[in-house]
């Protein structure tokens, strides 16, 4: 059986950690060549190394780059160009929650600007360029390939509701993430690139559970949480997976919730 991406490019970003960790290896064992990005190479030259023993007929290739540079994302998109010959998916995953995130009063101006730069420009560069990458992209049905491509973007829940426990910039950047991809999906409908936003509830990654470092600090969570529990990152790479492949062809523009039912929720089961 062919995989479900056999013979695209993909790259995904924030690939040595959590949900980017684990899209890699989905979207390589499903026939894809992934280009790893992240600012932390030690850590994706592990994931590339971990597919190169799993899965041998597909390349893996790490590269350092920070998302919040413009000039790093597009040597990262060349460099996809180069080696694999086209890009079909763009993962826009890295993301930050600084730890001095705070509320409005308590929030330095440098962490906002921080947190804006990766979670939000990032975002906005890493479409730029899968667009101008994209648009090279010729159809040849022999390989099941088509023309344009697909680009998903991580979101949040919290773009959707409000906390109380609050992070002001992360949240704000995540809204302008949705905003941001429901009108990149407009604007590129015509050409073929999709644009959807994947929006994660909690997940038990390093991201949250490094923040959420007492027992009271995540039941002040996991009360709220209709299934009773956080979420994997793998349980994420599987609504990326389906954005990313021809299996969301006629998806564009969503925002695609894998959260647990979170934010459908008002009382949660007992
Ligand atoms: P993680 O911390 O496990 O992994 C993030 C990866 O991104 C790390 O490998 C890190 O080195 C990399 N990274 C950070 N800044 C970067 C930069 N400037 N350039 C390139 N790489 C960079 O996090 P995760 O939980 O897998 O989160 C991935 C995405 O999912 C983020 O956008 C996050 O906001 C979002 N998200 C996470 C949760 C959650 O509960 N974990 C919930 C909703 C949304």
């Amino acid at each position: 059986m062919p995989g479900r991406l056999q013979n695209k490019s993909a790259i995904i970003t924030g690939a040595g950690s959590g949900i980017g960790l684990e899209t890699s290896l989905l979207f390589a064992s499903e026939g894809a060549n992934v280009l790893l990005v992240d600012v932390n190479v030690k850590a994706a030259e592990s994931v590339a190394a971990l597919i190169a023993t799993r899965y041998p007929n597909v390349r893996a290739i790490a590269v350092k780059t920070d998302v919040g540079v413009e000039k790093e994302i597009k040597d990262a998109v060349d460099l996809a160009v180069k080696e694999f010959g086209r890009l079909d998916i763009m993962f826009n995953n890295a993301g930050i929650m600084h730890p001095k995130d705070d509320h409005a009063l308590n929030t330095e101006e440098k962490i906002w600007d921080l947190t804006m730069q990766i979670n939000v420009k990032g975002v906005w560069w890493g479409s730029k360029y899968a667009i101008l990458a994209m648009r090279e992209n010729k159809p040849d049905p022999e390989r099941g390939l088509t023309q344009g491509g697909s680009v998903v973007n991580t979101a949040s829940f919290v773009a959707i509701m409000g906390a109380a426990t609050p992070q002001l910039a992360y949240t704000a950047s995540k809204g302008a993430v949705l905003a941001m991809t429901r009108e990149l999906a407009m604007v590129h409908a015509r050409e073929g690139i999709r644009f959807n936003s994947i929006c994660p509830g909690p997940l038990k990654t390093p991201l949250l559970m490094d923040f959420l470092n007492t027992a009271e600090k995540r039941d002040r969570r996991l009360v709220h949480l209709p299934m009773g529990r956080f979420g994997e990152a793998v349980e994420i790479a599987k609504g990326a997976l389906f954005l990313a492949s021809d299996d969301s062809s006629y998806v564009t523009g969503t925002d695609f919730k894998v959260d647990g039912g979170l934010t459908s929720c008002y009382v949660t089961p007992i």
